[in-house]
């Protein structure tokens, strides 16, 4: 994937000087089998950075964490007891994202053998109560997993958040561009960049389109040439777009739209993008399969200027990197409404990524209803069968919301006559309730769509930048609970944020 850091988590150790140092040194040690043993687990590398006795030292470390480029998130564990006013002012300074890990070295009690000494040192039963008292009071954001270290399930829900923290500290900094403005008079993909910036971390910027054409106009033939080649070994290709078919020149100007695109990119460091079909003056076409092509590649994009979505696909493919499955930019397009069956077809006209086809991709050209530009090349799949999921930020004028919804991709029969990238599903816990909750929630036409980025990421990640986030899943049964929990939201959204949004 572009642009994609190695980042770590700090493991930190607490205590205190009660026990002698031969218990710390116990301490310490053990700490380091927990930190390895995690490591050797995780999507992100797990680092021990020491063990914590002092306000001293707890504030410096944490400062520390704040200050590295490296540090992704902070994962806690008190090994015995740490008071925990002794954490006040360096949790008060964190900014990084808090996990408080709930275990206990020995998985279990030796019953014949315990005495004073086993419990002195295996004091995590209060020692972690009275840090989590803290956070709580603090009212810090964190994820609180419970288990011995080596449960398959404490790993998960681990792995899960360590995904998120990936995710995030790729934000931090992050640039996204976008050439042409919003798709006009379109609201939900309209938003407040000062305030994603603040919340998020990332910038988004707009562009001329007429500086991206210059790009493109300079990508060399021999570069085309090459690019073709991987054309031909990766995809299938229709007839008039091979070497000696007749519309050959509209495949060798996605290439040269492909490789502007990414030129531009790549020299302003972005690590996502947006078009809009109002906005194309000088290209030929618009960019189908060169979009597709580069969400592949791991930039995040979304149609019509929608930089949120953009946003929200970037951190998702960073969540999924290295599982299998793949994520892409999504629209809720046409409903297919047999009783005991209903179905959402999704697409975009064109920008749609290979990353969830189920077969290779053939490569096509026909004409397009919008844009007023030459028939644009474009990948022809549809999406992988399975368990999926739909995510959207939306902006709802004093903060952001996540919406996700839960779904199950089938295998969609025939469809001749439908000459682009989709996918067909059914929602969670049924349609009707779905997709009422969704437009209750305010949920947009666009999303993220991934078969391997669960909605347990997308807590976390939501936790790390301290929005809501509302799951639409088989538990949600009630949409009277539902309409509850937004105005519960809308008043605790308010409140915990004040006049900083
Ligand atoms: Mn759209």
């Amino acid at each position: 994937m572009i642009a994609l850091g190695t980042p770590e988590l700090w493991f930190f150790c607490g205590s205190q000087h009660l026990y002698g140092l031969e218990a710390l040194e116990q301490v310490r040690q053990n700490a380091g089998v927990v930190a390895k043993g995690l490591n050797d687990s995780s999507p992100v590398q797990i680092v021990f950075k020491g063990l914590l006795t002092t306000p001293e030292e707890i504030t410096a470390a944490l400062l520390e964490a704040n200050s590295s480029a490296d540090c992704a998130g902070v994962i806690l564990w008190m090994h015995t007891f740490s008071p925990s006013k002794m954490w006040i002012r360096g949790l008060s300074n964190l900014k990084k994202p808090l996990c408080h890990l709930h275990t206990q070295f020995n998985r279990d009690l030796p019953w014949e053998s315990i005495d004073m000494d086993f419990m002195n040192l295996n004091q995590a039963a209060h020692g972690d109560r009275e840090a989590g008292f803290m956070h709580t009071r603090m009212r810090l954001e964190r994820k609180v997993i419970v288990g011995h270290w080596t449960d398959p399930e404490v790993l998960e829900r681990l792995n899960a958040w360590a995904r998120a923290a990936w995710a995030w500290h790729d934000l931090q900094g992050a640039r996204f561009a976008r050439f042409g403005d919003n798709m006009r008079n379109v609201a939900v993909t309209e938003g407040d960049k000062v305030s994603a910036e603040m919340r998020f971390g990332f910038a988004v910027n707009g562009f001329g389109v007429g500086d991206l054409v210059a790009v493109v106009n300079a990508v060399t033939d021999s570069s085309i040439n090459d690019l073709l080649e991987e054309y031909e070994q990766l995809y299938e290709i229709a007839p008039e777009l091979q070497k000696t078919g007749s519309r050959h020149d509209s495949l060798r100007y996605s290439a040269r739209l492909e490789l502007g695109i990414k030129n531009f990119l790549e020299a302003g460091h972005f690590k996502g993008f947006t078009t809009t079909f109002e906005d194309l003056h000088g290209l030929e076409q618009l960019p189908g399969m060169a979009v597709q092509r580069l969400m592949a590649q791991g930039y995040g994009f979304a149609g019509e200027g929608d930089w949120k979505t953009s946003v929200l696909l970037r951190a998702m493919q960073v969540m999924g990197q290295g599982l299998t499955g793949g994520t892409s930019f999504m629209e809720d397009y046409t409903y297919h409404l047999e009783p005991n069956n209903h179905l959402v077809l999704g697409a975009h006209m064109l920008e749609i990524s290979p990353s969830i086809a189920a077969d290779k991709p053939r490569l096509e050209i026909h004409p397009l209803g919008i844009g007023g530009k030459a028939d644009p090349v474009r990948m022809v799949f549809h999406a992988r069968a399975g368990h999926a999921l739909n995510a959207s930020l939306v902006d709802m004028g004093n903060r952001f919301r996540l919406v996700v919804n839960q779904v199950k991709s089938i295998t969609p029969p025939a469809l001749p006559k439908l000459p682009v990238a989709r996918a067909v599903w059914q929602c969670l816990p049924d349609f009707k309730t779905a997709c009422a909750a969704w437009i209750y929630a305010g949920g947009a036409h666009h999303t993220g769509y991934s078969d391997c980025v669960t909605a347990e990421m997308l807590e976390d990640f939501a936790a790390m930048a301290g929005i809501e986030m509302l799951l639409i899943d088989e538990k949600t049964t009630s949409l009277r609970e539902f309409k509850a929990e937004l105005r519960y939201n809308d008043l605790i959204y308010a409140i915990s944020q004040g006049l900083r949004a």
